[in-house]
């Protein structure tokens, strides 16, 4: 079971949360991971920036926000008698994420490992006292911390786990528990080196952590709580009638999740994929809805299934200006200089005539891009055998998504007319041959409009609804 940051909100959330995992482990052992608080890990980094410009007035009066939300939580959460035990360990927690942020002033720098060891102290915070409120409860349960369970290379902030040594030391350390009938409950997102320095798994890894743990200890389902019902045909704020699906494939769910769908990690459902573990996504907030169950085969008759979108994105245009330079050279290298950064490539598309490739990386992630693509082909552009990189910051993406799509032939047809009948220019377009997605990028201001025309004209509500 694994609880977002909003279903570990409060003192109210967590004890929803904490009465989920003890009714669940009536019928069968649980183990239970969790985010930090909604917004905390946020404000942890924030301070550690704050820390790093010398703003110690910002740095303090973020420490007491910390502060002051954790002491407030676990004076409603707990009875009286519990709470001094507990309110210690929020302090002594508090005061180790204090000496790291002073550190940082100090230093006038943020060491990205400093970082991570600082920010994991979020997820400590929440799985302490749902442990503690689960005690307090009579069911037997302990906080485990993810760095002491979860394996990872050394890429410090966005770090991937080693299944084996992951596997070895969950069934050592957290295997005795789930047998001792006690119930864990793991800090996600964390993790730590072969030696021992902390990392984290990127934001929003608790998933991650989750499934990571699910697929090393043989677990028989994995169940991520969060806020919304389950995975819609599309982002309910765009779209009011959009539907929850029922059932996705593990496929479908990482293909919405990679093109912007907020509701699951892209990472997650790798680690699940071999064992044919099934995930379901639930709402801790409606708890009598089904939510989405998550496997490697459905009924579904083929077909557009859910759109997403992406509005912070940028195109990225290359092209080459002498014949010297191959497009495949120059792509080759492109390439090659987003491999060495951490950058995503979204969506990559080429015309062979005009020598000219484009393809779409986060707008965050733009700065990193352009001057990775800049010293690698520094010479090419001072000579101008490379035009001027050129970048469009005015896009979005919007991916269609559905298991079968070949199948089904005329759909790109369809999502096309559906987009220019509101007179929105499509600007590049790229389908896997896999045929799972079509991704369309659209100018910025019709994002929203072609996100709404594409999910009546695939009618991808009545068929969730049909589907169900
Ligand atoms: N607390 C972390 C974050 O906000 C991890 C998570 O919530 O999944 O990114
Ligand atoms: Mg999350």
């Amino acid at each position: 079971m694994k609880f977002g940051g909003t279903s570990m909100g409060s003192a109210e959330r967590i004890r929803v949360a904490a009465g989920i995992c003890a009714a669940e482990r009536r019928k069968r052992p649980v183990v239970a991971v969790v985010s930090a608080m909604s917004k905390i890990t946020d404000l942890l980094l924030d301070t550690l920036r704050r820390a790093e410009t010398g703003d110690q007035a910002g740095m303090d009066s973020n420490l007491s926000r910390l502060q002051e939300r954790h002491v407030e939580t676990c004076r409603e959460l707990l009875p009286p008698e519990k709470q001094e035990a507990v309110l210690a360990g929020i302090h002594s927690l508090i005061s180790d994420f204090q000496r790291i942020a002073n550190g940082v002033l100090m230093l006038g720098e943020r060491p990205p490992r400093s970082v991570d060891e600082a920010v994991a102290i979020g997820e400590r915070l929440s799985a302490m006292l749902m442990a503690s409120y689960l005690e307090s409860t009579g069911v037997r349960s302990v906080a485990v911390s993810g760095a002491d369970i979860i394996v990872t290379d050394a890429v410090f902030g966005n770090a991937s786990p080693l299944m084996g040594p992951t596997r070895e030391k969950a069934r050592r350390d957290l295997l005795p528990w789930i047998e001792g009938g006690v119930l864990a409950v793991v800090t996600g997102f964390n993790g730590s080196a072969a030696d021992g320095r902390p990392t984290t798994l990127g934001r929003g890894g608790s998933d991650f952590s989750a499934s990571i743990l699910a697929a090393v200890l043989d677990a028989s389902e994995l169940w991520i709580w969060t806020d919304v019902d389950g995975i819609l045909t599309a982002d309910p704020r765009l779209v009011p009638d959009a539907a929850v699906l029922g059932e996705v494939t593990y496929s479908e769910a990482a293909e919405l999740a990679y093109n912007g769908a907020k509701v699951l990690h892209p990472r997650t459902l790798a680690p699940l994929i071999e064992k044919q573990i099934p995930v379901w996504s639930k709402n801790s907030f409606a708890l009598d809805k089904p939510g989405t169950r998550i496997v490697s085969k459905t009924d579904s008759p083929g077909g557009p299934r859910a759109v997403t979108s992406m509005a912070s994105v940028a195109l990225i245009s290359i092209e080459s200006e002498s014949s010297a330079l191959s497009t495949n050279q120059l792509l080759a290298r492109a390439m090659d200089a987003m491999a060495r950064t951490s950058v995503e490539v979204l969506v990559l598309t080429n015309s062979s005539y005009r020598q000219n490739f484009c393809f779409l990386v986060r707008k965050d992630e733009l700065p990193v891009a352009l001057s990775a693509l800049e010293s690698e082909l520094s010479l090419e552009l001072a000579h101008g055998y490379v035009r001027p990189i050129e970048v469009d910051q005015n896009v979005g993406l919007l991916a269609i998504v559905g298991e079968g799509m070949r199948g089904t032939p005329g759909i790109a047809g369809r999502v096309f007319t559906a987009i220019s009948r509101e007179h929105i220019n499509i600007i590049a377009i790229a389908q896997g041959s896999s045929e799972l997605t079509i991704a369309v990028v659209v100018h910025r201001d019709g994002l929203e409009k072609a996100v709404r025309a594409v999910h009546a004209e695939c009618r991808m509500a009545e068929r969730a609804h049909r589907a169900e």
